[in-house]
């Protein structure tokens, strides 16, 4: 397989603490990664080393197979465009301004691609407006065509959907789809937001304490999600009980709703139920989400 971003025991220390721990990580090409994991798990860090913002205190990775050591890395790096924390981008100039600033820094020799890439955001309506004066998801989406004037096949994105509203994400989850399957761009996102990031993600890889405890295709995600049967009943405490009773695996989902994991013989679970006096309201059966398996996999406790 080809990665983008290879990355061998890389570690990262800040004075005595260690913010990476021997991370090893692999984005293959034409992936869209979905990058999770806590607060101050690593992902920020990760994401400053490979743009070459900060030095790993040991390991190593590779861009496009080429080693961060070597002298081709600033070619490689070329090849990568990146939007990390806030969106680099003049709140006192137009799209269309900040766009050509920085192909000025780039130095590429016309503007022409400039009104494609205002359209491929859809900021190509938004003529003399200042920057200022965009919504947040706006602003996000010109941090994206900035971060695409080079033309990269790899784009970085941290936290492209924090603080935006319903709409905004959808717009940022529709770019990046566009870019990865009409531009064949290979994306690494890292989220809080899992529900989102399952709506785009070929791969993933969580961390966690700086080190990446499990990358999966979300295929075999999919596969390794759990089924479950969740249940809407009157009272949850009877059903936990009655759960027990009958030494089923099951985790508490709402004040009313359980999922419960494995055979479940439904007759004799409805009759101690009804025995208890709880009314069952419906039964599904479902996937274990992201979260639960995400959940499942690094403990619960803190925020994703
Ligand atoms: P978040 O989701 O909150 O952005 P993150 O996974 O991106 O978290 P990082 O920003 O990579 O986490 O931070 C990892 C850890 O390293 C945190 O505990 C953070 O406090 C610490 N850290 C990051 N930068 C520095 C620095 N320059 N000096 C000291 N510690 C740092």
């Amino acid at each position: 397989m080809e990665y983008c971003l290879e990355t061998q025991g890389l570690c990262k220390q800040y004075r005595h603490f260690k913010a990476l721990q021997g991370l090893s990580m692999h984005i293959p090409k034409g992936a869209i990664y979905g990058f999770v994991g806590k607060n101050g798990a690593g992902k920020t860090t990760l994401i400053r080393l490979i743009c070459g913002l900060q030095e790993p205190s040991a390991g190593t990775y590779s861009l496009y197979g080429v080693p961060y050591t070597d002298p081709g890395i600033g070619k490689a790096r070329r090849r990568m465009g990146a939007v990390v924390e806030t969106p680099s981008i003049y709140l006192d100039m137009s799209a269309e301004e900040n766009l050509k600033e920085q192909y000025r820094v780039l130095g590429m020799p016309s503007f022409e691609g400039i009104p494609e890439l205002l359209a491929l955001v859809g900021l190509a309506g938004t003529g003399k407006k200042k920057a200022g004066n965009f919504s947040l998801g706006m602003r996000q989406r010109l941090g994206i065509a900035v971060a695409l004037c080079g033309d990269p096949d790899f784009l970085v994105l941290d936290e492209p959907a924090n603080g935006l509203d319903p709409q905004g994400i959808v717009e940022i989850r529709e770019l990046i789809l566009k870019l990865n399957r009409e531009q064949q761009i290979t994306v690494l996102i890292s989220s809080h937001i899992l529900d989102e990031l399952s709506r785009l993600a070929t791969h993933y890889g969580f961390i966690d304490a700086g080190r990446i405890v499990k990358e999966i295709s979300a295929q075999d995600l999919e596969a390794a999600c759990r089924k479950c049967v969740r249940l809407k009943v009157s009272d949850v405490k009877v059903l936990c009980r009655v759960l027990d009773n009958m030494g089923l695996e099951y985790s508490v989902a709402s004040e009313e709703e359980a999922d419960i994991y494995g055979q479940v013989g439904v007759t004799a679970l409805a009759m101690a139920l009804s025995r208890e006096g709880c009314e069952v309201y419906s039964m599904q059966e479902r996937d274990e989400g992201l979260e639960n398996y995400y959940i499942r996999l690094v403990g619960g406790g803190s925020h994703v």
